[in-house]
């Protein structure tokens, strides 16, 4: 089996989170990230982890960047679909470009990143696919039409292909995470960022580790039963299922 794995968004937040778990878990992994050099390159020296520039919305860059990690690294068993971005408005206000956007990061980037590897991880019959939706996928969130269809979208993804490929060895996963301390959240004013803690029953943001806790265990060995899975992770502020 390849030890082979791509986290896009790899280079802050959840997805740094999610990179430094599996490579302590064994994995060679590969951060993508959209644009921001500095940052990636920080990311490089605390974790020595090699980051790739590429726009997961952007279906022939996602096919040049998993080609060139190929070549880097070897065979991908692993692809964790965690970059997102949000453009919230409320839909009365919502420019074509804010809804084209959040659509295209968050859930055309899932065919995009998917596709290209989905025949050789068939024809190996193994891989691990683990999509990041949200909270606001379940149950909808004000001011947020566009990232809320986009993360609905990726459950919806997730579950479908999940049956398409069990057969062949390969699970495919999502988490919905609740608030976590990223830079996501940073972003939310403070007054708001207020009220949605006092909302969330264990009375705090999550933690990015958090989440990557359970990436780590739905790439192991031990998780191969579980597949089409929705991952609740919130602290309690959303009980679905
Ligand atoms: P951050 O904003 O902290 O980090 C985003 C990462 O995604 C960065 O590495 C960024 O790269 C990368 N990225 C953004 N757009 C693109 C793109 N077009 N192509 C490639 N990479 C891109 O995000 P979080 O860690 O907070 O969120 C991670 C995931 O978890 C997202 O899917 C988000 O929707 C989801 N989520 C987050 C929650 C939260 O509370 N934080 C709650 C629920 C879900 P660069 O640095 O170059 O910009």
């Amino acid at each position: 089996m390849s030890k082979v794995a791509v986290v896009t968004g790899g280079t802050r937040g959840i997805g740094e989170a999610i990179c430094i778990a599996l490579k302590e878990a064994g994995f060679f992994v590969a951060a993508n990230y959209a644009g921001n050099d500095d940052s990636a390159r920080g990311f490089t020296e605390r974790t020595g982890i090699k980051a790739y520039k590429w726009d997961v919305g952007d279906f022939e860059a996602c096919k040049a960047g998993l080609k060139q990690v190929e070549e880097d690294l070897g065979i991908i068993d692993i692809v964790v679909n965690n970059a997102g971005i949000t453009r919230d408005s409320m839909l009365h206000k919502m420019e074509f470009e804010q809804w084209h956007e959040a659509i295209n990061v968050n859930l055309n980037s899932m065919y995009y990143m998917t596709k290209p590897i989905i025949d050789e991880m068939r024809a190996r019959g193994h891989g691990r696919i683990i999509n990041i939706s949200s909270i606001n996928g379940q149950k909808g969130q004000m001011g947020q039409t566009n990232y809320s269809a986009a993360k609905a979208g990726v459950i919806g993804f997730t579950k479908a292909l999940a049956q398409e490929v069990a057969r062949k060895g390969i699970t495919v996963n999502c988490i919905c995470p609740g608030y976590i301390d990223t830079d996501m959240v940073s972003a939310v004013p403070e007054k708001v960022l207020e009220s949605i803690v006092s909302n969330i029953p264990v009375g705090r943001l999550g933690q990015a580790e958090e989440i990557a806790a359970m990436v780590a265990f739905l790439v192991s060995e031990q998780a191969a039963f579980i597949t089409g899975s929705v991952m609740t992770i919130n602290g309690g502020q959303y009980i679905a299922n």
